[in-house]
């Protein structure tokens, strides 16, 4: 069987593809993991994916769904080669429905353009992945991410109302309705969002949004230990203020931040908090009162911004750390692998502790910066690529950083998705309820074509 003929019968010549240089291309996201693809296709709307997935599972052809790779754990990479379906073409804003508090949009929607389209008519879509400028709707639906807003909005699966989903054979479902709520029968928009491609292709999504805060104001506070910025953090929320944003950058972070820039100038310290207050003005200010009354007696320093200017120099700052980090040293490269726990609130001290212990143990340096507010850190590790020894090293420290997180009665992926990265760590977390995810996943996609090897399942 000619299976590029058949493919490209249905997306048209030049949207399917094998040419080597092109499967390269889509061999990796944005971790180190790799699989290459046998063939990449490019469809243009529903009924093209239906008929694609249609041919996949007669032929039981693996079929990944791809939005911009950036994904973290791998989630994108065709690990058992077959097609990938790149679907960062089907990209319209299809309706923004003021009036019912919701957008409806294709999953190629890169997620800024969505908030560059609301921001006029005062609107927006709160969740937030520092990678907002290059990453999908549809990807982030399907990872269930989220990013600094989570700890006052929450993550992408509050806001999804309904999706249109094409299924392992081929037929169309709508997971929702366009009502803020219902509860009729289960909960299958909840179930595709986060499923990384395993249980369908997302093919539209109905998004609620929400209206502009009024006014926010932004507040840097040092500190001489993590655990004391960790402490302040877990006491400025059991004092009622709920931050829109509550981002931790430790010593590593800041002292590579401002060797970045020197303008940054964000003081040394063992931790600096970083906290976003939005609603009206009165209720900034009172907030700000709080938030500034639990900080004073612990930290070394705050600083208050109030100007948009300087509001935005200091997210600058924050939204460069990624980048940064090469910083530490030009030599070695930082390897995501171990970079996206969550831990219940009142665990981050003991986990930022741990974190430090662990940096000793293997004799690494390591940053940690992250959604302090919601207990997910980021922890970067940067190695030379070329040193098996280091390889080893961050691996075991990777291990050891997941391990602690479960035993805190946290997560190995609080935002990035467990892909094939953290798919080891699944029975570990999930217990049992693994066991029902596979029993799920049997039945939706029986030949088991969507995005195998990832999740567990
Ligand atoms: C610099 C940087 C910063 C980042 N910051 C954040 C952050 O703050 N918060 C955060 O959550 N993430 C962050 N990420 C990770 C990444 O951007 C997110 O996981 C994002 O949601 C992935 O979107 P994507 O379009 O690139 O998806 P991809 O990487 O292409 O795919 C991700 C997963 O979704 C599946 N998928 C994609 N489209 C569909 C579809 N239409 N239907 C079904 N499944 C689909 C894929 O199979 C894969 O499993 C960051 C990444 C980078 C590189």
């Amino acid at each position: 069987m000619d299976v590029i003929k058949k493919l490209q019968k249905i997306v048209g010549i030049d949207r399917a593809t094998t040419s080597p240089v092109q499967l390269y291309c889509y061999s990796s996201d944005s971790s180190q993991i790799r699989g290459t693809p046998d063939y990449v296709v490019r469809p243009q709307n529903t009924e093209q994916v239906s008929q694609l997935m249609r041919f996949a599972n007669k032929h039981g052809i693996p079929v990944t769904a791809r939005g911009a790779g950036t994904g973290l754990a791998g989630g994108a990479v065709a690990l058992n080669g077959g097609i990938v379906l790149d679907l960062s073409g089907m990209d319209m804003i299809l309706d923004i429905d003021i009036n019912n508090l919701q957008v409806a949009i294709e999953p190629g929607v890169i997620h800024s353009r969505l908030n560059k389209a609301l921001e006029p008519k005062g609107f927006f879509f709160p969740p937030d992945p520092g990678s907002s400028e290059m990453c999908t709707l549809g990807g982030l639906i399907a990872n269930n991410g989220s990013g600094m807003r989570t700890v006052k909005y929450g993550t992408t699966k509050n806001y999804v109302l309904d999706l249109e989903v094409v299924m392992a054979d081929g037929s169309v479902i709508n997971t929702g309705s366009k009502t803020l709520k219902s509860s009729a029968g289960y909960d299958l928009t909840r179930l595709m969002v986060g499923s990384e491609g395993t249980l369908g292709i997302i093919t539209k999504a109905v998004l609620k949004i929400l209206p502009l805060p009024k006014a926010r104001t932004v507040m840097l506070a040092s500190f001489k230990t993590p655990e004391l910025a960790g402490d302040v953090v877990v006491k400025t929320l059991s004092a009622g203020v709920i931050p829109s944003a509550c981002e931790i950058l430790d010593r590593v972070t800041v002292e590579v931040l401002n060797a970045y820039d020197p303008n940054i100038a964000i003081p040394d310290a063992g931790a600096t908090i970083l906290f976003e207050l939005d609603g009206t003005k009165g209720s900034v200010q009172e907030q700000a009162k709080v938030v500034e009354i639990v900080c004073k007696p612990l930290a070394s320093g705050i600083r208050i911004a109030t100007d948009r200017e300087e509001m935005e120099e200091i997210w600058s700052a924050r939204r460069l750390v990624g980048a940064a980090i090469s910083r530490i040293n030009p030599n070695k490269v930082r390897v995501y692998v171990g970079e996206d726990i969550g831990v219940p609130i009142k665990e981050i001290p003991r986990m930022l502790k741990l974190v430090q212990s662990i940096s000793k143990e293997f004799d690494l340096s390591i940053m940690t910066y992250g959604h302090i507010g919601d207990g997910n850190l980021h922890t970067g590790m940067c190695i030379d690529m070329l040193d098996n020894e280091q390889w080893e090293q961050l691996d075991l420290a990777a291990d050891k950083i997941h391990r602690t997180a479960i035993m805190l009665g946290g997560t190995v992926s609080a935002e990035h998705g467990i892909g094939s990265a953290r798919s080891r760590y699944m029975r570990l977390e999930r217990g049992d309820a693994l066991d029902v995810m596979i029993l799920i996943k049997r039945a939706l996609d029986p030949k088991g074509i969507l995005n195998p090897g990832k999740l567990g399942v």
